[in-house]
């Protein structure tokens, strides 16, 4: 367990805020963990209690840890709204399976719902800075762009070994996808369904749905990594 500041936070979409904080000293993660923030004696509380998990959203070279999350009336999040800058809270970790396989001859496809992002950017952040080998294709699932958290930095990291499909299923006339994540999806941007290690990320429906969809395709439990946020 150790304490961090909350240093600043910004409005990266619509209802949706990005906390930094200082960065314990001696603290290192790896792209895609999570930890546990927990509130020190939150001014409210509720059944939740204060402690919840995210993802780490900035990647280990940054100086300062970020998490990304959809606000909502929750007293943790409402206090962590409220929360003056300077405020500490622990954080315990990190953990979580959603770091990227080493075999750099099979590519990496992140599946990701809304805020589901985090884990994501924090790979495609570390591979851009590390000048990974391996190919990385994200398909990133939001209703509008406006929801869509980090989508111009996601678009500005694409290039050779980092491909984004922005699909936002509430816009007629987005000029990209349109459709939800979903075999037919896949099969149009993916030349072998098979050949990936897929990962994905999101609310419970969206990753009980794509869990099923890979399941359907023959994809093995062993090239399946994912992270459920529940509470959405
Ligand atoms: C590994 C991991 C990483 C996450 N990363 C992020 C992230 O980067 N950004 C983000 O916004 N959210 C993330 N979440 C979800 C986050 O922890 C919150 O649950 C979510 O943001 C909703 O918070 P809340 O306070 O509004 O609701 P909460 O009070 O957390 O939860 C609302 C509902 O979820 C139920 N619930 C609580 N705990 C559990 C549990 N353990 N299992 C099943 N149901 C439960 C509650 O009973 C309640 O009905 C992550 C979750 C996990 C497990």
């Amino acid at each position: 367990m150790a304490e961090i500041t909350l240093r600043r936070r910004q409005t990266i979409a619509e209802g949706t805020v990005a906390f930094y904080f200082d960065k314990p000293a001696g603290f290192t993660h790896e792209a895609g963990q999570n930890a546990m923030f927990t509130l020190i004696n939150p001014a409210e509380d509720d059944a939740s209690g204060p402690t919840r998990p995210f993802t780490i959203a900035s990647a280990p070279h940054e100086p300062e840890l970020m998490i990304a999350t959809r606000m909502r009336a929750s007293a943790f999040k409402r206090t962590l709204a409220a929360a003056p800058l300077g405020t500490r809270l622990e954080i315990e970790g990190p953990a979580g399976v959603m770091v990227l396989h080493e075999d750099a001859a099979r590519p990496a496809v992140f599946l990701a719902g809304g805020i589901g992002i985090t884990p994501f950017l924090a790979m495609a952040r570390d591979a851009a800075k590390r000048r990974l080998p391996n190919r990385l294709v994200l398909f990133y699932s939001n209703r509008r762009p406006q929801d869509a958290a980090f989508l111009a930095e996601l678009e500005r990291l694409e290039g050779p070994n980092f491909r984004l499909i922005a699909t936002m299923t509430d816009v007629p006339d987005w000029p990209g996808e349109k459709r939800r994540i979903s075999r037919e999806l896949l099969a149009v941007h993916l030349p072998d369904l098979r050949e990936p290690v897929y990962y994905f990320a999101g609310p419970p429906s969206m990753t009980m749905a794509v869990q099923g969809m890979l399941k359907d395709l023959g994809v093995s439990e062993d090239d399946m990594r994912s992270e459920e946020f529940y509470g959405y």
